[in-house]
């Protein structure tokens, strides 16, 4: 399969379109295919500098990386198509000597004056082919230097087509529009640009949202037009917002692709989120890797119906893919959210976070009174709940005595007498050791509690032990 990933460089990605980008690039793995990148500037006035670079930056980020497109280049190029425009000029042209397209001259107030009357009588607003009939006249007026744009003649008849995701659908031409296919100012719509690249790159299957079900009519017109064969197409549903009917939005957890990794989620758990949007494994396993995305995703399993934006099934393949990191990685990748901290010190908290955390950012406030001295919540009961002031104290005072011993030197024995010594009071461990969380670390939960000691070592344990037998009396 050759695919492409098209988008405009009018603004942020979010999860929707960079979602579309990911089903793509799996079909273009899977297939042993290619994965084409291709920048759609023609709306320079929607155009917001700066963009293309974003998208390349969040494309790598999650890696997926492109075989043509820019930076990489490739046979099929320039992949900008603003630098491209002498292709779309020949190609229309082409279609001007074919009769499938004609110039307008119209002015903006004529085509609005037509819109409000079209309004007016409830019809649908189109263009009312007022220079089809005139063509002489508007050579004339072009020659005079009047700006004029090209617009495409529907044909007559229907347009039909099998799509991947779809199904069957169908559309009357007499239905759509004469679009615009080459504005005054020389450079292309998205109608034209994008046929003529789809055909010219060589693209297989046209992979994209289905707000462009009701374009394709005007493709498969051009397509026929130029006499090419069309691609096929799928049209992928679209991302809802939580609630189920509203468009993703920022409230609903669609973000800008890298704020995700400020937040702490991984571009692995964020790749197998994207993958499950719209999209079921066959087997039913939702924790997958990319090889594993590779080895099951097809398009026939992608549902005709909206996907919806899942914020817990994010977090949980984020704590999953965190804990299939490795050691090596982790380290790296939590510099960011444990700033000032050595290497050795994270390798250090790595095995008492790992297990611990949703996201990387987690990190931050679970090494907190590791790092430095633990918050005093007073907010937290304390002694917890089920435990008596007496048997808390008591606990503190045998944890300060075993500690002094060397009880530190090996944490899991200390863990053990600590519960039979909770056991003999008929006290659950569970319920006693919050007393020991909440000494250590200045709440009832974190990390493991014996690793942390072990990890301030015997003075600091012994000095918040001491203090929180001083909260006690
Ligand atoms: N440039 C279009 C967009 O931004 C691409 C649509 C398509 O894939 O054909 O969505
Ligand atoms: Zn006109």
């Amino acid at each position: 399969m050759r695919v492409r990933f098209a988008p405009s460089p009018t603004g942020l990605l979010h999860f929707g379109t960079m979602r579309t980008a990911v089903f793509a690039w799996l079909c273009a793995r899977g297939t042993k295919g290619q994965f084409i990148l291709r920048i759609e500037d023609t709306d320079q006035e929607r155009y917001i500098p700066g963009s293309e670079a974003q998208i390349f930056e969040c494309l790598t980020w999650l890696g997926l990386d492109w075989d043509e497109g820019p930076e990489v280049g490739g046979a099929h190029g320039p992949y900008v198509q603003s630098e491209r425009l002498d292709i779309y000029g020949q190609a229309a042209e082409q279609l001007v000597a074919g009769g499938h397209a004609y110039w307008c001259t119209c002015s903006g107030e004529r085509l609005q004056e037509m819109r409000d009357k079209q309004r007016e009588a409830h019809l649908p607003t189109r263009y009312d082919r007022h220079c089809l009939t005139r063509q002489d006249e508007v050579a004339t007026e072009r020659a005079a230097g009047k700006p004029a744009a090209l617009r495409q003649k529907m044909p007559e008849g229907r347009c039909e087509w099998d799509d991947i995701v779809g199904g069957h659908l169908g559309f009357d031409y007499a239905d759509i529009d004469d679009s615009v296919l080459l504005k005054s100012d020389g450079f292309p719509t998205y109608h034209l640009a994008v046929v003529v690249d789809d055909h010219g790159m060589e693209i297989s299957h046209v992979i994209r949202g289905t707000e462009w079900v009701p374009s394709t009519p005007k493709h498969i017109a051009l397509y026929e037009a130029f006499g090419w064969a069309p691609p096929l197409f799928a049209h992928v549903p679209n991302v809802l917002g939580e609630d189920g009917k509203t468009k993703l939005s920022k409230r609903h957890g669609a973000r800008f692709i890298l704020e995700y990794g400020e937040l702490g989620y991984v571009p692995q758990a964020i790749v197998n989120a994207m993958a499950l949007l719209g999209w079921s494994p066959p087997d039913g396993e939702e924790f997958m890797t990319k090889d594993d995305l590779i080895a099951k995703f097809s398009l026939d399993r992608v549902h005709n119906s909206p996907a919806i934006f899942d914020a817990k099934r994010l977090d949980d393949l984020n704590g999953r893919h965190i804990r299939a990191l490795p050691d090596e990685e982790l380290i790296e990748l939590l510099e960011y959210h444990l700033p000032g901290t050595s290497k050795v010190t994270r390798g250090e908290l790595l095995p008492m976070l790992r297990e611990r955390m949703v996201t990387l950012a987690d990190a931050t406030i679970l090494a907190a009174p590791l790092l430095g001295e633990p918050e005093r919540n007073t907010s937290y009961e304390f002694p917890p709940k089920k435990v008596s002031a007496e048997v808390a104290r008591e606990l503190l005072d045998e944890c300060i005595k075993l500690v002094k011993a060397g009880g530190l030197k090996d944490i899991t024995e200390l863990r053990t007498k600590l519960t039979a010594w909770l056991d003999g009071r008929g006290v659950k461990a569970r319920d006693g050791f919050r007393v020991l969380y909440i000494a250590i670390l200045g709440r009832p939960a974190g990390v493991p509690v014996f690793d942390a000691m072990a990890f301030i070592e015997e003075e600091k344990t012994i000095t918040r032990c001491q203090a929180a037998l001083t909260r006690l009396t």
